[in-house]
């Protein structure tokens, strides 16, 4: 999602950035702009033209920080408003009730309902250690409760079952009977859908949540349908009180213009993001980190955030200590650095969140991943030992050998080689920071300098720092 309204705004942004001084006429360019990208990614009308009267105001009325020149302080504006469109702050769930907390699931059919039931409830289990009972009001399609139920067999939730012949609000009366019996935390409530908005739908699902009153009523829905979405957010939002919506197939070729109305049309907050067809691909929702991911300097506190749950935290602190004292980052190092990112859903996940490296991660394609860095690792384990603590020794007779025991060409190893010495040199450049910081930077700097493929720009990371403050400089 984003990639062209990405490029859009930093491509008009650009012409910012460097301006020393801000005139009616640069100040005008650039919004015409910002509002064509805008629309390109499908925002709504009045969104747009919401926001382009917010940027215009603060940057008529600008106040010239000691650090940013006026171009800069403009981007910060836009991304500022970005954020403020989406929300401020991520909202979490509020589940303070009286146990169990009920959550309801409302959207058409198709948006994700079920699979975002499933989703969820492997979230709060694993996450915040709850327990989980789900139900199946959706009476209408036998297959959707089957659905439901083989979804919470595999992920050891609590499932109450129900049948077609059930009234939907005595289904989930039972349910919340049984998830009390069961001392269940939480019961999440699954809704039929229909394909478009029907008065008969909305009768049933408002019927439903007066009877159950849940603490959250989710709205899911499908950000590939663009500003659509957040029309029928509008309309769900008008029949029902909602508290946060689920914006789901956010991994499609979605152009964001659903994520960049929602908030703004319903007032209520995304909580959560859907990004793929896993169980485990759901994602709490950061207005900043979005904002930054669409000016193009990555999701690197997700990032952090994922490294952190899967990254090895006693190797990784090992690694960081080695790193603090001053020792040398070995090949062996960079091996370890390689399995932890095949741990973290290979390259095209990483370079998604990546600063500057969205589209590249396109380009790149599944390909590149497993292979890639199946094929590094083997250069390095044709290494002696010796080799890989010191890689200076390695002469060219020695980089043929490696090459014909690793089943690659001299290229390859010249590549890994040069990768290497990048991130040492990050490595020694950041070593101040801490551990974790620390591997992403080192990451970053992979990326950098003759990357993998070898086409990939130099650079890395932004200059501007970790996941905050500036953009990278255009
Ligand atoms: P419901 O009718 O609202 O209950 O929708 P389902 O949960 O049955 O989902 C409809 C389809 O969308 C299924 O094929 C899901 O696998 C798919 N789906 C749901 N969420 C996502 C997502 O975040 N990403 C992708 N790529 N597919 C999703
Ligand atoms: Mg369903």
């Amino acid at each position: 999602m984003f990639e062209n309204l990405s490029d859009r705004l930093t491509d008009s942004l650009k012409h910012i950035t460097g301006q020393a001084k801000l005139t009616e006429d640069n100040i005008k360019g650039t919004l015409r702009e910002v509002r064509l990208a805008l629309l390109e990614a499908d925002v709504a009308l009045l969104v747009v033209k919401d926001f382009i009267s917010k940027v215009k105001d603060r940057a008529i009325g600008l106040d010239v920080s000691q650090h940013l020149n006026p171009g800069q302080e403009f981007v910060k504006i836009v991304r500022e408003e970005l954020e403020a469109l989406m929300g401020e702050a991520n909202e979490d769930l509020n589940l303070n009730a009286q146990p169990p907390a009920v959550i309801m699931m409302a959207g058409l059919q198709g948006a994700g309902k079920t699979t975002t039931v499933g989703k969820l409830g492997k979230f709060l289990k694993e996450r915040h250690k709850k327990k989980v009972l789900v139900t199946s009001a959706d009476i209408y399609r036998p297959a959707a409760i089957k659905q439901l139920e083989t979804l919470a067999t595999d992920l050891e939730l609590e499932f109450h079952p129900s049948t077609g012949d059930q009234d939907p609000v005595d289904i989930a009366n039972n349910a919340i009977a049984d998830a009390r019996r069961k001392q269940a935390d939480v019961v999440i409530v699954d809704t039929a859908g229909r394909l478009h908005i029907d008065e008969e739908m909305m009768g049933e699902i408002k019927r439903l949540h007066a009877a159950i009153n849940p603490v959250e009523t989710l709205f899911v829905v499908d950000a590939m349908t663009g500003q659509d979405a957040a029309n029928t957010a509008k309309a769900f939002n008008d029949a029902l009180p909602l508290s946060g919506v689920i914006l789901t197939k956010v991994d499609g070729d979605a152009r964001g213009g659903a994520a960049l109305s929602v908030r703004h049309i319903t007032g209520k907050p995304i909580k959560f993001l859907g990004v793929g067809e896993k169980t485990d691909a759901l994602e709490p929702f950061h207005p900043d980190r979005m904002a930054s991911r669409i000016l193009g300097m990555g999701d690197v506190l997700s990032l952090i955030e994922e490294a952190e749950r899967k990254i090895d935290k006693q190797k990784a602190e090992k690694f960081a200590k080695k790193i603090k004292k001053g020792k040398g980052f070995n090949l062996e190092d960079f091996r370890d650095q390689l399995h932890q990112m095949k741990n973290m859903g290979g390259m095209t996940s990483l370079l998604d969140k990546l600063p500057g490296m969205g589209n590249l991660s396109q380009l790149a394609g599944d390909h590149l991943n497993e292979k890639m860095f199946d094929q590094m690792e083997a250069i390095i384990n044709s290494m002696t030992p010796h080799e890989r603590r010191f890689p200076d020794v390695i002469n060219n007779s020695r980089k043929k050998r490696i090459a014909t025991g690793s089943g690659t060409t001299l290229q390859d190893i010249n590549r890994l080689l040069k990768q290497h010495k990048q991130m040492q040199k990050m490595m020694k450049k950041f070593s101040k920071k801490g551990a974790v910081a620390n591997l992403m930077r080192g990451m970053g700097g992979m990326f950098g300098g003759g990357g993998p493929g070898g086409g990939m720009p130099p650079g890395g990371m932004p200059p501007g720092g970790m996941g905050g403050g500036m953009p990278p400089k255009f």
